[in-house]
């Protein structure tokens, strides 16, 4: 079932050319064993994933099948972004140095979403791509123009640009590449 994730998910990259020129697929990736940590958003990410694209059906069938056995992880605390957050959000490192596959040369992280979230401000050092699988959310990036974006669309974040995202009558589902400095680190907060 990770096996089948990460192909789907290589497959997706290889088909979205500015996931290409982002970053090459990594050729250093290597299982390793990681406990399942279940989060609310599980059920949520399986049965309200917003509208795929023909094109990333199979990656977001791919990411509902294994989600049950992922690693999800919250970043923020309760006090940082509130409890409703937490219920309707988390997220996953399937590649990197911390990840279900071992790479340094790239993280490629899945994000969930729900419907009516605001995820605040923050930055980190790595750069980004987000690419979304299915739904929709408005992308606020400082320096940038406010983008709404549905499954294909790409945004990118250069290192430490602050941005901030919005879900409204539709939740999210992303798959996000970073490279360059920092790839271990969390994002936070901005100031
Ligand atoms: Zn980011």
């Amino acid at each position: 079932m990770f096996d089948a994730a990460l192909k789907a998910v290589e497959d997706w990259h290889a088909a979205l050319p500015k996931a290409r020129s982002f970053c090459p697929w990594p050729t250093d990736l290597c299982w390793q064993p990681r406990r399942a940590h279940q989060v609310p958003c599980i059920n949520q990410m399986r049965n309200d994933p917003g509208k795929p694209s023909a094109r990333s059906k199979p990656a977001l069938h791919a990411l509902q099948a294994v989600a049950p056995h992922l690693e999800w992880r919250f970043t923020y605390t309760p006090e940082e972004v509130g409890q409703h957050f937490l219920d309707h959000y988390g997220w996953v490192e399937l590649a990197g140095p911390t990840g279900h596959f071992l790479s340094y040369q790239t993280r490629i992280t899945i994000g969930y979403w729900g419907r009516n979230l605001w995820y605040d401000w923050h930055n980190h050092r790595a750069e980004e791509l987000y690419t979304i699988v299915s739904g929709e959310a408005n992308f606020h990036a400082e320096g940038a123009t406010d983008r709404v974006l549905r499954a294909g669309a790409t945004r990118y974040h250069a290192s430490d640009q602050p941005h901030a995202m919005t879900t409204q009558n539709h939740p999210v589902l992303a798959l996000v590449f970073w490279r360059g400095e920092g790839l271990s680190d969390s994002p936070r907060l901005s100031a």
